[in-house]
């Protein structure tokens, strides 16, 4: 069975009575799909999180459309074109880029503010603990707003996933392009070193075909997939063609 007629026959009301697919794929574990609905003719991303976990019939899935701006954002281009375009929309507010609180500028800082179900201490210059965010400041605290966050409004949402997606997809793109460079002989050093499962390490490779490499100092190979799309690098000699 395709992972389009397992969908299909799961959700048999959203993929095939209330609405069709148009095109579908899968790209890392992840299903991306352009549904049409037949009524309105309006065709949306739906996007299902695939995961299996210790063992064949552990299987489980998470549905979600791109008006919830998915994480995972690999959905390729072909399928982003079917879908029906965003309209546009404004927002007065400003959202923090890191935490995505409503903030506003106040004394070159910005600031965001309880709401009236939130405890206090979610209001002020830093993005709340409370939050998804990265590093820490250079003080060592929670970091201070940013903004050039996402609205909170669905079709922000889907627009900020779909130029992530074709954003990924022109990145893949290039650095395939770029690959193309690299021919039997071509030595590399990769950004940062690989570690092997016997505990090596090492950042320069001399590259042989598909994905395997040879150290330029011996003969031991190594595998490194998607060395093409996954991983930064530099050539460092150039083999004459
Ligand atoms: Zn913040
Ligand atoms: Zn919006």
């Amino acid at each position: 069975m395709t992972d389009r007629e397992f969908y299909e026959q799961e959700h048999p009301n959203t993929l095939t009575k209330e609405g069709e697919i148009l095109d579908c794929a899968t790209v890392r574990g992840v299903f991306y799909a352009a549904v049409r609905q037949k009524d309105s003719r309006e065709v949306w991303a739906l996007v299902v999180l695939m995961r299996r976990s210790g063992g064949y019939f552990n299987f489980t899935y998470k549905v979600l459309s791109d008006t919830s701006g998915p994480v995972e954002d690999r959905c390729p281009i072909r399928i982003l074109d079917l879908l029906t375009p965003l309209s546009t929309c404004s927002h007065d507010q400003e959202y923090c880029r890191l935490c995505n609180a409503e903030i506003t500028p106040a004394d070159g800082q910005w600031l965001s503010h309880a709401r009236p179900a939130q405890r206090p201490e979610v209001a002020g210059p830093r993005c709340y603990s409370g939050y998804p965010y990265g590093a820490n400041a250079p003080d060592g605290g929670a970091p201070f707003h940013e903004p050039g966050g996402t609205a909170t409004c669905s079709t922000c949402w889907a627009r900020d996933w779909r130029d992530r997606c074709r954003a990924n997809a022109e990145r893949e793109t290039q650095a395939r392009t770029r690959a193309r460079t690299v021919r039997p002989g071509t030595c590399l050093r990769f950004t940062r070193p690989m570690q092997f499962s016997n505990g090596e390490e090492r950042d320069t490779f001399t590259f042989e075909t598909r994905s395997t490499f040879r150290s330029p100092d011996s003969d031991r190979r190594y595998r490194i997939p998607r060395w093409r799309t996954d991983y930064d690098y530099e050539i460092v000699n150039p083999t004459q063609s």
